[in-house]
């Protein structure tokens, strides 16, 4: 069966830090996590941007494994689209994507977008003078 990746937005009890829970998606369901994003303050709740990559029932059985243990799981099904026809080259929004999807090609000046590397944090939507970057809801995988 072929594998699939799906990004998820967790949200841990501040109880979960000693428990093992990534250990458990690695080893048992064979699920490869890349973390994203993470905010994490000790004694309080920890917030994980992750993408996973396995077969779906395995992700699915993970997510599952992960409610049990009072972990928040919400499917981040939205990406960024970008009218790149429309774009003006200024830049502004290379200034605040620090997921470094965003860049200005280092000869041309022409703005370089990296859909792999998006981690959908919007702060691109409001940092354009042209409007240019709107949320999809549209989920591919
Ligand atoms: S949504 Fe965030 S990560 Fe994605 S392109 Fe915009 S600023 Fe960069
Ligand atoms: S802010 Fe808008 S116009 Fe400027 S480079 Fe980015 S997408 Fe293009």
């Amino acid at each position: 069966m072929k594998t699939v990746k799906k990004r998820y937005v967790l949200k841990f009890p501040p109880q979960s830090g000693d428990k093992p829970l990534s250990y458990v998606l690695v080893k048992e369901y064979d699920i490869s996590i890349n973390i994203l994003k993470a905010e994490v303050i000790p004694g309080k709740r920890g917030n994980l941007l992750l993408e996973l990559e396995g077969k779906i029932s395995n992700i699915k059985k993970g997510i599952k494994y992960l409610e049990t243990h009072q972990v928040e799981c919400d499917l981040l099904d939205k990406k960024i689209k970008l009218n790149q026809n429309k774009c003006i080259n200024c830049g502004n929004c290379t200034a605040v994507c620090f997921a470094g999807a965003l860049s200005m090609h280092p000869v041309t000046w022409e703005l370089q977008f990296n859909k792999k590397q998006c981690i959908v944090c919007e702060l691109c939507l409001n940092a354009c003078p042209m409007n240019l970057f709107e949320i999809d809801f549209h989920n591919e995988n």
